[in-house]
């Protein structure tokens, strides 16, 4: 006999996107209680999308361009990704090396099906972002963490811990950089020796490089700059942050053409392609730099005020993140202090402030229980009030001691 909740059975050590639950949190506090509710929880732009992108959109839709494509996704968009990460990167991508993904999540997803038996291993820094670990879970994959080192200086790797956790079950190491949850711009030294020991250990890269154009100091090494990316890396990267186009769903991987060939056998099983008409709009997002590059220099003023404002409140210590849009804050004192543990934190500050964080435990493991993300992607007058709001609670607590 079988039970309409007999799951999946590794489905019982999967979670959803727990972020959602401090909105639904702030939604109720909002109804019952009329706070002003002040978000901070949101991983996106607030921008529209650019208008190129929208005009485009609507011109493929005019035109009819409303029917299945190609699971790889249309060449033209292909081409224009290839040509892109050439410029940018001086990597040689070929269109057959790119297949186009409604998002950069479900790129990462067959990434992990493709790759993942029950018992392969998946090392993973943490904090990051929390669906990698639960796609593994998922398919029987055991996380292995590496902590990012933290000081007041901010996150690093600690690429000889990392190297430590390497056993013979390990099949591939996740790498995001810029990194969400921390804001870290990992160095281009500490990306050369991740990519080193990938290669010397032949052990599969998996580099998210989503944020790739948040970056506000130092400079961007990308995965793809060693020539000899095709031996151990699988690169993934999306629409979503850079093009403030995270309702659009479009993203893609690139890996040698064997590869893609196996990932779009997957996708045509899953999803068969991409949203027509979201690809043709894609293709003219490229044209949207002068854009993109205006959204992060406001991005980088929010992230000055945000920071100015937060080194201020007592009991929370802050370093200034060189890319993405978070703040990463550790909030170890204000918690030992209130007997609180950050997850209470998270809701007392909803439900008695109106500001929403998320508890860093979310990303997944250990060293998220003494921080808060904070998302600065959020206009300036806001991120004034919401910190000042931090501050008054962070005064409550420290007065009541
Ligand atoms: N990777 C990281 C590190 C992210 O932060 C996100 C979005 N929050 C994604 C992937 C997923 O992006 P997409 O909207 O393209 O699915």
């Amino acid at each position: 006999m079988v039970s309409l909740l007999d799951f999946n059975e590794n489905m019982s050590q999967v979670t959803g996107e727990t972020t959602l639950l401090y909105k639904e949190i702030a939604r109720n506090v909002e109804k019952t209680k009329k706070i002003k509710i002040i978000d901070f929880g949101i991983g996106q732009p607030d921008l529209p999308t650019f208008k190129r992108i929208r005009d485009a959109a609507k011109e493929a839709l005019d035109q009819g361009f409303t029917f299945y494509t190609s699971a790889f996704g249309i060449d033209e968009l292909r081409e224009k990704i290839a040509q892109y990460l050439n410029t940018r990167y001086g990597a040689d991508v070929r269109k057959e090396e790119v297949i186009v993904t409604p998002g950069a999540k479900p790129a990462l997803f067959l990434v992990f099906i493709l790759y993942i038996n029950p018992g392969d291993e998946v090392i993973l820094p943490d904090p990051s972002f929390y669906s990698y670990a639960e796609v593994v879970k998922l398919l029987g994959g055991k996380p292995i963490y590496t902590n990012l080192k933290w000081s007041k200086e901010g996150f690093s790797i600690d690429v000889d811990d990392l190297q430590s956790k390497i056993s013979k079950r390990t099949k591939m190491i996740v790498f995001n950089n810029p990194h969400n949850p921390t804001g870290t711009l990992f160095s281009p030294n500490d990306v050369k020796k991740i990519v080193d020991i990938s290669r010397d250990n032949k052990i599969i890269l998996l580099s998210d490089e989503i944020y790739d154009n948040f970056v506000y100091e130092g400079k961007m090494r990308s995965t793809l700059e060693d020539s000899d990316w095709r031996d151990f890396l699988i690169y993934v990267n999306g629409f979503s942050k850079t093009f403030s186009m995270t309702g659009w769903r479009l993203g893609y991987i690139v890996a040698k053409r064997e590869i893609i060939q196996k990932m779009g056998v997957l996708a045509a099983n899953i999803y068969t392609a991409p949203t027509s008409f979201v690809q043709k709009a894609a293709v003219k997002a490229f044209d949207t730099f002068d854009e993109v590059n205006e959204m992060v220099k406001l991005f980088k003023k929010r992230r000055d005020v945000m920071y100015d404002q937060l080194i201020k409140v007592k009991g929370i210590e802050v370093s200034k993140p060189n890319g993405a849009f978070y703040m990463f804050p550790n909030a170890g004192k204000l918690l030992k202090i209130s007997g609180l543990d950050v997850k209470s934190f998270a809701i007392r500050l909803i439900e008695e402030k109106g500001v929403v964080t998320i508890p860093g435990e979310v990303f997944p493991l250990n060293i998220g229980k003494e921080f808060l993300r904070l998302s600065f992607a959020v206009n300036e007058e806001v991120i004034r009030e919401g910190v000042q709001k931090i501050r008054e609670f962070a005064e409550q607590m420290m007065n009541s001691r």
